[in-house]
């Protein structure tokens, strides 16, 4: 059976000592949490001290380079973040896609590298608006997600989560149903399933993101194949996040 995962991304957000008041909240919610994992996703700056007060919550980057050291003005590695005692990074999110350039081959070059160092990626997949209206979010999401996984053999994939991110519902309020969301999960299992074992597909997490919230938690994180949620906004406060938690742990599911 899937753990649900409850991760929140920070983006670019918080001072330092907003930071630590708001992780010392969550890490509180997490105190002998078995059912669901808990996570935030914080600026680099943060990721040592945080990682370092929050015994129970994941604490993970939102973003890592493919190279171990160099000339890369600006970049962290993975082995940088491994000596931080980090262990989980997002990439491949929509704001890196579309502010940043990247590309689905180094989404791949960074899941291969992070996966190379024991970290835990959270790879972000989902399409636009025009993309949706134009009838081609599976096709887009199966690129996607096919491009992700290339040349990542069976034995690590299992340990990658994805999250299904429609980029029109990103900061935007608008959240995709329920339905529209499974329908893409489910499709997402089917990809994993064709590229290695319906074992596999059946062991990977498939978070949902998307405006998120305590009122729409419950109905999505219901859905036979989203086990968890990626937040933005609502991750930046405590009382909003930790309800979702809470949210998660009365939802039981058969797979
Ligand atoms: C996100 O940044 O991954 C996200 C889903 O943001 P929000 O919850 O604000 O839509």
């Amino acid at each position: 059976m899937r753990k649900f995962f409850i991760a929140g991304n920070w983006k670019m957000n918080k001072t330092y000592d907003e930071a630590v008041q708001l992780a010392a909240a969550v890490q509180q919610r997490a105190v002998n949490e078995k059912k669901i994992n808990i996570g935030v996703f914080v600026p680099a700056p943060y990721l040592r001290e945080l990682a370092m007060a929050s015994p129970d919550l994941i604490v993970g980057a939102q973003n890592l380079y493919w190279e171990n050291a160099g000339a890369f003005t600006g970049e962290v590695s993975p082995p940088m973040l491994r000596s931080l005692g980090v262990s989980w990074t997002l990439i491949g999110h929509s704001e890196r896609r579309a502010l940043f350039g990247e590309t689905d081959e180094e989404v791949n070059k960074k899941a291969i590298a992070a996966l190379k160092h024991c970290i835990s990626p959270i790879v972000c997949v989902g399409e636009t608006l025009g993309e949706r209206e134009k009838k081609t979010t599976l096709d887009i999401i199966g690129k996607q997600v096919k491009e992700a996984f290339y040349n990542i053999p069976a034995d690590v994939a299992a340990t990658v989560t994805l999250a299904y991110e429609p980029v029109w519902a990103i900061g935007t309020g608008k959240t995709a149903t329920p339905e529209d969301a499974e329908e893409v999960h489910a499709y997402i299992r089917m990809i994993l399933a064709s590229l290695y074992s319906t074992e596999v597909s059946r062991t990977i997490r498939i978070l949902y993101g998307g405006s998120v919230k305590p009122s729409n938690a419950a109905s999505l994180l219901k859905m036979k194949n989203i086990d968890g949620a990626l937040i933005g906004g609502a991750s930046l406060n405590k009382d909003d996040f930790i309800s979702i938690c809470d949210t998660a742990l009365t939802i039981e599911k058969g797979e």
